[in-house]
């Protein structure tokens, strides 16, 4: 089976490709309006054919089979830029031609590798390019002719289109990519809902809120009653799916400006902004109940559950929301204490606070 490492290799590979057909399709015709000039031999016209026609072919399916595609591709873009090089000189410094060709070569090495693509096969290129040069007896002949610039003009106007299509193609992949994980590092896996982290930092906001402008919110911890019991006697996929159904039963239940977040194990949060302590608790109290009358889950499985919940508003004597959190729990272990499936609120001072009894059980 292919990882997605491996995946992502061969889609650099076809992505090379594509442009290697098209990049040297048109530098070839570049090419040939000066070997045309030069009379030159068949063996050249030759060579000219088979690194335009069948070179990017046999560099893709080298690349395909090899262990490492993306080592070998890098290779491959070395040896184009040699094979420009030759070029090059073979062209006798035919200065439009020459100066496209090395160009081109240069923007796509750097795209596709960076600084160190790119000087490694700029090197190459001046090595093989001198020494193709005093193969070719020292020969020069800078100046180009109006068929040379005409020749220059498909790979001038179609290359660079073509090239900054890919790398915005590319671009735009990377931002989804990023979007996603950024939503990932936000989301509990499981339910859906914020994680820990995030949802401590809207608790957060809702704080802040508070301290410049006087805001209400308030905070609600909720836990499932005897959640390893119900484990052990349906099984871990049933508590799972318990998990999620207790998450969109939240989404459903509350206002969009609520926050609701897994905190972890059996445990929820919910932030509510602009809400006092008794709304809160009056939300609170129609959550359990939604729990308690809760239907068959979606395999038709029918798991009684309750939950217990701790509500605290946000106040003066509320330092941080370590604090804030400390009173929902207090006033959580309150509830769980006096008998579980019940709601308790925590009083704005640090002590007492109030249980609702559950009206059915
Ligand atoms: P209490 O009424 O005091 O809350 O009793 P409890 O049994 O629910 O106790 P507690 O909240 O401490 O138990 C949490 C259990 O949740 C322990 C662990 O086995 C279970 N749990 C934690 N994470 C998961 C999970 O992702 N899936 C499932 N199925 N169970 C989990
Ligand atoms: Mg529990």
């Amino acid at each position: 089976m292919m990882t997605v490492a491996q995946d992502g290799h061969l889609r650099f590979v076809a992505r090379v490709y594509r442009l290697r057909m098209l990049g040297l399709a048109l530098g070839a015709l570049a090419v040939a309006s000066v070997l045309y000039q030069l009379h030159a031999s068949l063996w050249l016209w030759a060579t000219l054919i088979l690194s335009g026609a069948v070179w990017p072919h046999l560099a893709y399916a080298l690349s395909r089979r090899a262990a490492e595609p993306i080592r070998t591709e890098y290779v491959n873009l070395v040896i184009d830029a040699a094979m420009g090089g030759a070029w090059v000189a073979l062209m006798q410094f035919n200065l439009l031609p020459s100066a496209l060709l090395v160009a081109m070569m240069a923007m796509d090495r750097m795209s596709a590798g960076g600084w160190r693509l790119m000087s490694k096969s700029l090197a190459l290129q001046i090595a093989v390019c001198l020494a193709t040069w005093w193969i070719n007896g020292f020969r020069l002949q800078p100046a180009s002719t109006m068929l040379n610039v005409v020749a220059c003009l498909p790979m001038l106007l179609v290359y660079p289109v073509w090239m900054s299509l890919v790398n915005y193609s590319l671009a735009q992949r990377v931002r989804q990519q990023n979007r996603q994980l950024d939503q990932l590092s936000r989301t509990d896996a499981l339910t859906g809902l914020c994680n820990r982290n995030h949802w401590l930092e809207a608790a957060g906001g809702e704080w802040l809120r508070y301290q410049r402008n006087q805001r209400p919110a308030a905070l609600i911890l909720l836990d499932i009653d005897g959640f390893k019991q119900i484990n052990d006697r349906y099984g871990h996929a049933a508590g799972d799916q318990l998990l999620s159904d207790l998450a969109r039963l939240l989404q459903r239940g509350l206002r969009d400006v609520d926050t609701p977040g897994r905190l972890g194990g059996d445990e929820f949060g919910i932030v509510l902004p602009e809400t006092n302590l008794e709304r809160a608790s009056a939300v609170a109290e129609r959550i359990r109940l939604l729990a308690e009358n809760s239907r068959p889950n979606r395999h038709g499985q029918h798991i009684p559950w309750t939950i217990s919940l701790g509500v605290a508003a946000v106040g003066e004597d509320i330092q941080d929301v370590g604090a804030w959190m400390r009173q929902a729990d207090v006033a959580l272990y309150r509830a769980k204490s006096q008998g579980r499936n019940r709601v308790s609120v925590a009083s704005s001072g640090r002590g007492g606070g109030t249980t609702t009894q559950p009206t059915t059980v």
